[in-house]
């Protein structure tokens, strides 16, 4: 019996060997792999498009620190044919392509704010949902400010987009699709939110929190169908959060573990690296996973999701020290955010189905 195991294993090692073997030398058989891969990764994910649910994607979960599994803010909702992203840093249209997500039938960028982890990926995500189809001009929905940070972009990239659309016809890119559309979100009063969109069943508000010297800073919460999520945006704890995610669905808390980045402060600051002094700035504007707990209890959010990761968390231990008596203040409906979370909420129900998209 041994012997026959033995012989079969010996039997596949030779066919697999011969197989790398023609492959490695066979510019015919290398071109017929590579189209099988190319088929393989030019489909779509469709399944988002399901108008029948609210479908919330996230993109980026870390922060404007480098980590090589998260890239920066960035979060896609499809619903009811409307598709709105929520940030855009760095790294989220790598994400978006990755994981073949649809960006073609893009009806904006809801910006929380102007931090550069927050906006740096936009250029990105212009030229490739200009790419996918969109004809119009891309719209960008903001705090005042929002124009300033259209006009900058449009103005980067104008030699960029003329090359375009000389090279692909403006058939295929419409000069249209090559502007942005800044549409400035009226300052809510602290008590008080701001609808935003409301279309085909899509609603979206504007609330403020709290990230100062960054003001206003705005969280938005997206309701279609009896399903709802509340992006928090960057913030310290705000009762506004909870307030306006009242019964929410999904929260998307923002989170920075403080017991964490005082010891990076310590590490820098023993090694003499002035940017100690940045760790020592940054807990005081944003939330600790603890603090967004008690905001998601105090909501009485269904599922509290962190986001914008700060520190980088590189393996479990990390995690369950980032995680740090939350299990305490709040035992269940808590999910570390990653790059790759695919959360499925049917119309009128109450499920909540989580996919992993990586
Ligand atoms: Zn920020
Ligand atoms: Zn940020």
């Amino acid at each position: 019996m041994v012997r026959l195991v033995a012989a079969g294993i010996g039997l596949l090692v030779t066919v697999a060997a011969i197989g790398f073997g023609v492959v490695w030398f066979s510019p015919a058989a290398q071109d017929a792999l590579m189209r099988r891969v190319v088929a393989a990764n030019v489909g779509g994910n469709v399944d988002v498009l399901d108008e029948d649910a609210l479908h919330v994607v996230l993109c980026g979960t870390g922060s404007p620190m480098p980590d090589p599994e998260r890239a920066q803010s960035c979060a896609i909702v499809y619903a009811g044919g409307k598709v709105f992203m929520i940030d855009s840093g760095l790294g989220g249209w790598d994400r978006l392509a990755r994981f073949q997500l649809p960006v073609g039938g893009l009806t904006g960028i809801l910006l929380t704010h102007f931090h550069s982890d927050h906006i740096s990926g936009i250029p990105d995500i212009a030229l490739n949902s200009w790419a996918a189809g969109r004809r119009d001009a891309l719209a960008l929905y903001g705090p005042p400010g929002v124009e300033t940070v259209a006009k900058g972009f449009d103005l980067a990239y104008s030699l960029d987009d003329g090359y375009r659309i000389a090279h692909h016809g403006p058939e295929f890119f419409s000069e249209e699709g090559a502007a942005y559309l800044p549409i400035v979100v009226d300052v809510p009063s602290r008590d008080s939110s701001v609808t935003v969109y409301d279309e085909g069943g899509v609603k979206v508000t504007a609330f403020r929190v709290s990230h100062e010297p960054v003001d206003p800073a705005y969280g938005y919460r997206i309701d279609y169908k009896g399903r709802s999520v509340v992006f928090s945006g960057d913030t310290k704890k705000d009762g506004n959060v909870a307030r306006f995610g009242k019964d929410v669905d999904v929260l998307i808390h923002e989170a920075l573990a403080d017991h964490m980045v005082h010891m990076l402060e310590e590490g820098l600051e023993l090694r003499g690296d002035r940017r100690a002094k940045v760790m020592h700035d940054i807990p005081d504007y944003h939330a600790t996973p603890v603090q967004a707990a008690e905001i998601a209890n105090e909501a009485g959010a269904k599922l509290l999701v962190y986001t914008h990761i700060v520190p980088r968390l590189p393996n479990a231990i990390a995690e369950r020290v980032f995680l740090r008596g939350v299990s305490d203040v709040r035992s269940d409906g808590v999910t570390l955010g990653y790059d790759g979370l695919y959360l499925e909420l049917p119309a009128d129900s109450e499920k909540i189905v989580e996919h992993d998209l990586r």
